[in-house]
């Protein structure tokens, strides 16, 4: 197979041009016209010779996702179906705002992590997503959206946040950040790129030393005993690693402060008591707490916190100082909000019949 190109951050192209004897800078070219212009027919590149044009056609493809289904919600949110072959589908949500328009981007094919109250960890695993699946989904979306009148590209921001543990998928997701990050790709600041993770700390110190962009952790309980049920990877990496972990990951992000998510479940990690043990928690380091109504889906067995337990839990957290925001729910209308993102995933990891298995011998 020859090689795609979207696979390719900056320097590993330009060590790929290195061997059709190109010099880098023809390879920076050809990731604007990827990238900045929107073009993957080498035919189109005039500024390559004819030459190259042909190595490349010969030597090399350009590949996207195929798009599956377009969406559209009645509050402005776009979500993306994209078919990845083998019975596998990923989603892409766009979230437009007042002043941004955020991408959230899919890094895996389900995710095999089981967080109790997520969809698409309900769904299984199936694979990692390349480098090209996962570029290829913004490259798709900027090209749907484009600039808005005064020029500004409409996607400002970049959320990993969709299907998958992005940390799961480290290189295939590093590399997708370079692309979006560097001049020749999409040129995004590291502060307006966000990598959501539930907790591998191992991989949260490697991404300090190689690309720390913003970084949100899902948190979802103040205290082991409830991540444990929650987020059984807590299992691996408790509380206590899990914050000395975000404390050295400051050093080197773009912002001063994590960001933690926290999912608001009815009657089980929502009550006034759990709100100030997680002030104890969040009082180590400076950091800023979101608050993620719980987005129901079909047999998830939990509920949505009401409104009245929400703002209660955030007033006693931001009396104690601590910066707190409710994620206000978009695109729910077309099964776009957090945790809702199902896609299609053909398991490999034979959850389902594990579960059942295990409810059988119960
Ligand atoms: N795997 C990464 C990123 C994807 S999930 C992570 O877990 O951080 C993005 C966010 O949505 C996470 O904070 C996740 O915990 C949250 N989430 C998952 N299921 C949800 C649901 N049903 N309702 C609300 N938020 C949910
Ligand atoms: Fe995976 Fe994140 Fe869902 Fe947990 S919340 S199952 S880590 S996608």
């Amino acid at each position: 197979m020859p090689p795609n190109l979207l696979d390719f951050d900056s320097v590993s192209l330009t060590k790929f041009f290195a061997t059709l004897g190109e010099k880098p800078f023809r390879a920076h070219q050809l990731m604007q016209w990827m990238y900045r212009k929107g073009v993957v027919d080498f035919s189109e590149m005039k500024d390559l010779s004819s030459s190259l044009r042909t190595k490349l056609a010969e030597q090399a493809v350009i590949e996207l996702p195929k798009i599956r289904e377009e969406y559209s919600s009645g509050d402005g949110t776009k979500k993306w179906l994209f078919d990845v072959g083998h019975a596998n589908a990923i989603e892409t949500v766009f979230i437009p705002e007042q002043n941004r328009g955020t991408l959230c981007v899919s890094s895996q094919v389900g995710c095999a992590l089981e967080c109790t109250f997520c969809s698409t960890g309900r769904q299984g695993f199936n694979r990692n997503l390349s480098t090209a699946e996962i570029i290829g989904q913004l490259w798709w979306a900027n090209k749907a959206l484009g600039r808005d009148p005064k020029g500004e590209r409409v996607i400002s921001n970049v959320v990993m946040m969709g299907m998958g543990e992005p940390l799961a998928n480290f290189d295939a997701v590093v590399s997708a950040m370079k692309i979006m990050l560097d001049d020749h790709g999409y040129g995004l600041s590291r502060r307006r790129v966000t990598l959501s993770t539930s907790g591998l700390v191992p991989a949260m110190d490697r991404l300090r030393e190689q690309l720390p962009v913003s970084l949100a952790v899902s948190l979802h309980a103040p205290n082991d005993a409830l991540r444990d049920l929650l987020v059984p990877i807590n299992k691996k990496y408790p509380l206590s690693e899990l914050m000395s972990a975000c404390t050295r990951y400051l050093d080197t992000a773009p912002r001063d402060f994590i960001t933690f998510e926290y999912v608001m479940l009815a009657g089980v990690n929502d009550s006034e008591m759990n709100a100030r043990e997680l002030v104890k928690l969040l009082s180590q380091l400076p950091c800023k707490l979101n608050l993620i109504p719980f987005n129901p889906f079909p047999m998830s067995g939990y509920v949505r916190s009401s409104s009245e337990s929400i703002r209660r839990f955030a007033i006693i957290v931001r009396e104690a100082g601590i910066v707190v925001t409710i994620r206000r729910t978009r695109g729910s209308d077309i099964d776009a909000a957090c945790g809702q993102l199902a896609g299609e995933v053909s398991d490999r990891t034979r959850r389902l019949d594990k579960r059942a298995s295990r409810i059988h011998f119960l």
